[in-house]
């Protein structure tokens, strides 16, 4: 099995970071868009079986957890403030639904958001990754 990853020309680079993002929140290989990115639940496998892409590149680090906790938060506030402030729900009934449902709605966002950052950092050449582009169209 070859280790150079495909060239551009072979395979279907994604036309912007949106596209990629989309890719990579999938759980596909932000680069080809064929094979699977992750070969356990947040561990991305080593290279792209398709295009050869070296995935083991990536230092998402900690941030797809930040990002979970801002959008969970950010989603749920509105939650808390009803149940208390309408509902006169007890601020430990309150915490016993809502960190359940925190939990259950940070794990399962957390590979779309490690697939989506992974192909952040890909598109725009972050890190150990080296930032590649379809080659513009040759005008007659
Ligand atoms: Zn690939």
């Amino acid at each position: 099995m070859p280790s150079e990853r495909l060239s551009p020309e072979l395979i279907t680079l994604p036309q912007g970071w949106i596209p990629a993002l989309v890719r990579g929140a999938k759980g596909k290989c932000p680069r080809c868009g064929e094979a699977a990115l992750f070969r356990k639940w947040l561990k991305p496998v080593e290279r792209c079986s398709h295009c050869r892409q070296d995935w083991s590149l990536q230092q998402a680090d900690d941030f797809p957890a930040y990002i979970g906790i801002f959008i969970v938060g950010h989603l749920l506030a509105p939650v808390v403030i009803t149940m208390i402030g309408t509902f006169h729900l007890s601020a430990w009934l309150t915490l016993a639904i809502i960190l359940p449902v925190a939990i259950a709605m940070l794990l399962a966002m957390l590979q779309p958001t490690k697939g989506a950052v992974i192909a952040f950092l890909w598109w725009h050449g972050i890190g150990a990754f080296r930032q590649e582009r379809r080659a513009p169209e040759q005008k007659p």
